[in-house]
């Protein structure tokens, strides 16, 4: 894949991860439907992310009661380090489960302009701890 300038441009206009050195543990998924419950219906950790055909959706947000999800086409995973572009975002939760299947099917039909590309840190999130998800008392 190429990246011609407009995408560069646009990566350095900010339009990028609020928190691109957060590192994310992801869990796999299987299937548009139940990322989209997963997403619409429940609270992660900060740091939670998860990824479904070849495409990340990475918790963004400040606080655990508004989660929003950066979602980045993977280019290239090396080990633990990932990268990828964003292509949208998202604040799932409350929103109807067939409205967050629409947003994923949007991703996934390429209709969305892409950031510049990003090197992130990504683990299996039953390998991951982090200040984000360790030792919570609530
Ligand atoms: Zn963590």
């Amino acid at each position: 894949m190429k990246y011609d300038e407009n995408s560069i441009q646009e990566f350095s206009q900010g339009d990028i991860m609020l928190h691109p050195d957060r590192v994310h543990g992801v869990r796999a998924v299987d299937s548009e439907k139940d990322l989209a419950e997963i997403l619409a219906n429940h609270k992660w950790p900060l740091c939670m992310g998860f990824e479904f055909d070849d495409f990340l959706y990475l918790n963004d947000g400040d606080r655990e009661d508004t989660p929003e999800y950066a979602s980045l086409k993977i280019d290239d995973v090396d080990g633990l380090m990932v990268t990828a572009r964003e292509v949208g975002r998202i604040k799932p939760l409350g929103m109807e489960v067939s409205k967050v299947s629409g947003f994923v099917q949007d991703m996934r039909a390429g209709r969305w302009s892409t950031s510049g590309p990003l090197r992130l840190k990504a683990e299996p999130d039953w390998h991951h701890s982090c200040e984000l998800c360790e030792f919570r008392e609530d």
